[in-house]
């Protein structure tokens, strides 16, 4: 089986180290000209560690990520603790596997040796921008930005919010949802206030809220601070720290201090689609943000991802089986996608009696809440052997066992 994958982000690269697992090679076809230079952080749940984990990742991770203590929530004004869920051991002892904070550069070049290490290097053809498809009875082409094609029997559609894999099974565009965010990394040494086990703050405040935590050995720290707006910025723009300051006037001291010690400002908007109809057609399917963008405000884009990813890879090899993936991620997608939307209006409440509502139930908020979200484990693996490639081989070592540890029961799947 031949399987050309599109886009070499979180999805398309965990997609081919998955397939690799399952005994299946694919191709990585890459626009940009070099391994995406992305900045900022990342969270990967334990629901996407654990799938990192099973392909060797775990020592990797360790290596260069946080794995942050707990996620505080705060007030807009005085940075009161509105509530605290723990993560650090407590995750790790709940769900087998950490929740970890990284750079996503160092994401990024992990998946990557991992894809080389599995599938051998030249496996991510970079430089390559898929222009469109054609399917045909017998297999599918891809056709690039150069003239150049690609045959394949299947297309993955890795290509994120404007996929041009999608639009093989739909003609709908990413709409902007009035949210734009300002990203920066800043070194934690300029955030002397932040000293203290490493935790995920978030402070929610009307129309906006403010994130950051530690990423990793960088020493930097990632902020995220989102806010509402009637347009978009031409895609990702250097920010203005003197429109940033003026958007969180009045927030706490914390805050304006952190927006202040940001000195490279990324803005850009956030996007969203309809849910798509069908995630397959034919010989073509989509993973990850190309199948179903969503808001950041659950940290679970990337880790959507790595679940789409292991679930097509366990799935391909057998007849029908784009249509068992599609079956098996669908609802569970749908599910995160509207936890997703609650969460975007109820973190920009204006103050008043349902904040202090929200804020009541965020006291007792604890980590079990999050069970039906980082229980998740693998589908069963595909029902064909692998051919050619050693299930068994890990390139990349792990002293995890290359397998996730074993669940507490009643943790829900
Ligand atoms: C502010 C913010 C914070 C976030 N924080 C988190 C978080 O903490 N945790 C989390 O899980 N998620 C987070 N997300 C979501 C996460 O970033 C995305 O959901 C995730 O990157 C989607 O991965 P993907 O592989 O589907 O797409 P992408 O990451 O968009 O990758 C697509 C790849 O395809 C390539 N490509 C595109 N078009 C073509 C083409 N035509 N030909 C060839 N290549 C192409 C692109 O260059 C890119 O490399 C956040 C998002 C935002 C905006």
């Amino acid at each position: 089986m031949r399987v050309a994958v599109v886009g070499a982000g979180v999805g398309g690269l965990v997609t081919a180290a998955s397939l690799a697992l399952e005994g299946v090679r694919c191709t990585v076809f890459e626009r940009s000209g070099g391994p995406p230079d992305v900045g900022g952080g990342i969270q990967i749940a334990p629901n996407g560690a654990r799938v990192l984990h099973r392909l060797g990742l775990g020592p990797a991770l360790r290596a260069v990520a946080t794995r942050p203590a707990a996620v505080e929530l705060r007030r807009w004004q005085d940075g009161r603790l509105i509530g605290r869920t723990e993560l650090g051991p407590a995750a790790e002892e709940r769900y087998g596997v950490p929740y970890y904070a990284l750079r996503r550069t160092d994401l990024s070049r992990m998946l990557l040796h991992a894809v080389e290490a599995r599938c051998g290097a030249g496996t991510v053809q970079f430089g390559q921008q898929c222009v469109g498809l054609d399917e045909s009875p017998y297999g599918v082409r891809l056709r690039f930005a150069g003239g150049q094609a690609h045959d394949a029997d299947i297309a993955v559609g890795a290509d994120g919010i404007h996929s041009v894999v999608r639009r093989a099974l739909a003609g709908d565009a990413p709409r902007f949802t009035g949210h734009t965010v300002y990203r920066a990394l800043i070194p934690v040494a300029r955030l002397p206030w932040l000293s203290g086990p490493h935790r995920i703050t978030v402070w929610l405040g009307p129309r906006q809220h403010c994130v950051c935590y530690p990423v990793g050995r960088s020493g930097a720290v990632n902020l995220v601070a989102t806010v509402e707006s009637d347009h978009s910025p031409e895609g990702f723009t250097r920010g203005d720290a003197g429109r940033l300051a003026d958007a969180y006037q009045g927030w706490h001291t914390n805050v304006r201090r952190m927006l202040a010690a940001a000195d490279h400002l990324v803005h850009h908007g956030l996007f969203d689609r309809t849910p798509l109809r069908g995630w397959h057609r034919g010989r073509i399917v989509v993973v990850g943000d190309a199948a179903h963008p969503m808001l950041p405000f659950l940290a679970q884009g990337a880790t959507q991802a790595i679940e789409d990813a292991a679930t097509l890879a366990a799935c391909v090899r057998d007849p029908g089986g784009l249509a068992r993936y599609e079956a098996l991620r669908r609802p569970r997608v749908d599910r995160v996608v509207a936890a997703v939307r609650e969460r975007a209006v109820r973190m920009h409440l204006p103050d008043g009696p349902r904040q202090r509502q929200r804020d009541r139930e965020l006291a007792g908020a604890q980590l079990s809440d999050q069970d039906w979200l980082y229980g998740w484990d693998h589908p069963p693996r595909s029902r064909t052997e692998p051919s050619d490639v050693d299930p068994d081989h890990r390139a990349v070592p792990d002293a995890d066992g290359g397998a996730a540890a074993p669940r507490p029961s009643g943790v829900a799947g």
